[in-house]
């Protein structure tokens, strides 16, 4: 058995024991492919593997041409200048974190006839060098990209600071989940909550996640 087909098993088996004991839906599993070859790629789509993130427009382009029958996420910094290639080709942006973003989205979308799907990344933390949006500013950007007609936000996502203790984290993860219970807003129905990586998705999921996005425990670590 591959050390790939391993750690799915093993990764599968904790979301679904953790969905289980939490009385909860399945948690939807996310793997992260940055810097990972087009070959594993293919390998985790033949072991059932539905949905792939990207973080770089550049490299995920060469691995969607590969393998366009995928479920595609884009979960890092978008420039309002990539949009356009974005559009059609991701079923979620999952990095929505600015009204300039949302306005090109919704520009790009109408032009092509189409609707887009996004998480608002909200930055809980407060970590000055990382994307997301204030997690104040949150409900008066929802109310204001409710009227973008092509542009459907259906969830949160969040990337916190990085801990090897994950139980750090847990409070990030807490604020996380009530952000997105409490903020209501007429138009907008939270369904996804993205939250979790290699390191910390099972105290994600014990937190409200709904979604996680691992990348290194799937693939091994990053060169
Ligand atoms: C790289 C990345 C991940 C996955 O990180 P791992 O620690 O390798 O699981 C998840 N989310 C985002 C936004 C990332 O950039």
């Amino acid at each position: 058995m591959s050390s790939l087909q391993q750690n799915l098993i093993r990764i599968r088996a904790h979301l679904q024991e953790a969905a289980r004991r939490l009385g909860r839906e399945e948690i939807r599993l996310v793997a992260v492919t940055k810097n990972v070859p087009a070959s594993l790629v293919g390998e985790a789509i033949a072991l059932g593997v539905q949905s792939f993130g990207e973080n770089r427009l550049q490299d995920a382009l060469p691995k969607l041409a590969v393998f366009p029958q995928a479920d595609w996420h884009f979960i890092g910094r978008l420039q309002t200048n990539k949009v356009r290639d974005v559009i059609g080709r991701f079923s979620l942006i999952q990095s929505l974190d600015r009204w300039e973003l949302a306005a090109a989205l919704q520009y790009q979308a109408e032009k092509k006839g189409v609707a887009v799907k996004a998480l608002v990344q909200v930055n809980v933390a407060g970590e000055e060098q990382k994307g997301g949006l204030p997690p104040e500013e949150l409900t008066d950007f929802l109310t204001a990209v409710a009227d973008l007609s092509c542009l459907q936000v259906v969830g949160l996502m969040t990337v916190p600071p990085y801990e090897d203790d994950p139980e750090k984290i847990r409070p990030v993860f807490r604020e996380m989940c009530r952000l997105f219970r409490t903020c209501r807003v007429p138009g907008v129905r939270m369904q996804v909550l993205s939250m979790g990586m290699s390191n910390d998705y099972l105290t994600a999921v014990e937190e409200g996640a709904t979604l996680v996005r691992i990348g290194s425990a799937i693939f091994g670590a990053r060169t």
